[in-house]
């Protein structure tokens, strides 16, 4: 069972600058006072009765603690502290410096697939370690694959947010409708049991999207892109998937398989031919491919803008209903809207929820 510390986190920890922002709270830069060391600490706001919409399930933190505990490896954020106050936990993290993997990868100016590889690499590293535990992220997306820091050599890659995380324990049918629309498995969507599986289809379609800048099932509305999964409707478009080579596209294709049982797993994918080429044509191929910079940049602008677009408008529409109710100053709400952006939805724990933050 974790311990959540009943300190008070601002007396051990000088509170910085905000460098995210989630659901149900932001997270922001904390310098340790003791020893000065800099870290992230992920302030959750918790529910505070069973008739209260605002903030999270204690249990879902407990959870997610849980899990960050047992998920102990280099290409995984580490979890340092928790601390807890009548409204609030504060989740005391490893600082990852280097930005999200898309935005690193968006700002050069070109990459040849050996060079995304890498990144894969250390992607199925860490989630091959979680599956191991029989742990399932099912959020697996852009913005929660982050780079430990920009200047070591290495790249060092680490999988973060573990807010939809799941434990299953043997023999255990789980079911969820979370996640986000463009990368969510069909069997999410189906309201089927789930499995680590859930995760590899979403590295089939983040692998699609590196090396083309293409999403391979979004459509017009989210609505359409839920259809598109469910009727397996995606194709390589030359036009988009020239420079690709044909290792890469069958690595895609045994990932994205509708039955959960015929995907690659985590192990067997660090197995494939494109990550671990055992002839020297193989090798050679990879070389010779690269990834579609130019429409990556553009998704990547794209991703970006409807971020910054969605907790725009999610902040308005709080501000305008809580000025409506009468609430407290403007400023203030202002500052707690990000991490109320629940409170704006009628159904909870849905698809529907999720799409207010994702890049639809
Ligand atoms: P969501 O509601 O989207 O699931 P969340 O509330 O679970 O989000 P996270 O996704 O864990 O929160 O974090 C939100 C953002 O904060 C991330 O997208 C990232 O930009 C930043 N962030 C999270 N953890 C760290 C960290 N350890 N170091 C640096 N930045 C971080």
């Amino acid at each position: 069972m974790a311990v959540f510390k009943p300190e008070n986190v601002e007396d051990l920890y000088e509170i910085g600058e905000v460098l995210g922002s989630g659901h149900f709270g932001q997270v922001r830069q904390v310098r340790e006072r003791a020893t000065g060391t800099c870290w992230a600490g992920k302030f959750l706001k918790i529910r505070k009765g069973a008739c209260s919409r605002l903030g999270l399930e204690r249990s879902s933190v407990e959870q997610e603690v849980e899990i960050l505990q047992a998920v102990q490896h280099p290409n995984i954020v580490t979890l340092k502290d928790v601390f807890e106050s009548r409204a609030e936990v504060v989740l005391i993290l490893e600082l990852i410096n280097g930005g999200e993997l898309f935005d690193f990868i968006a700002a050069k100016d070109n990459l040849l697939e050996s060079e995304a590889i890498e990144f894969m690499k250390q992607i199925l590293e860490g989630l091959g370690f979680m599956h191991s535990k029989n742990i399932a992220h099912f959020d697996l997306k852009p913005e929660n694959i982050m780079l430990a820091d920009k200047v070591s050599p290495q790249h060092n890659v680490k999988l973060i947010d573990f807010g939809l995380a799941h434990h299953f324990n043997q023999g255990e049918e789980y079911r969820s409708t979370s996640g986000t629309p463009q990368y969510i498995a069909p069997e999410v969507i189906n309201c089927e049991p789930l499995s680590t599986a859930a995760d590899m289809w979403s590295i089939g379609v983040i692998t699609y999207i590196l090396l083309s800048g293409m999403s391979p099932f979004q459509g017009e509305t989210n609505q359409e892109t839920l259809g598109n999964i469910i009727a397996m409707k995606y194709e390589f478009d030359p036009q988009y998937f020239s420079m690709t080579s044909s290792m890469a596209k069958d690595f895609i294709q045994k990932l994205l398989v509708k039955d959960p049982n015929d995907r690659m797993t985590a192990e067997e994918c660090l197995l494939h031919p494109w990550i671990k080429p055992i002839t020297r044509t193989q090798l050679a191929k990879r070389n010779r491919s690269s990834i579609n910079m130019k429409n990556f940049k553009k998704f990547n602008a794209r991703r970006k803008w409807k971020m910054s677009y969605n907790m725009v408008w999610i902040c308005n529409r709080l501000v305008h209903l809580k000025l409506l109710k009468g609430s407290s100053d403007p400023d203030t709400v202002q500052r707690q809207c990000e991490s109320d952006v629940e409170d704006t939805e009628t159904k909870p724990a849905s698809l529907l929820r999720r799409r207010l933050s994702s890049s639809s």
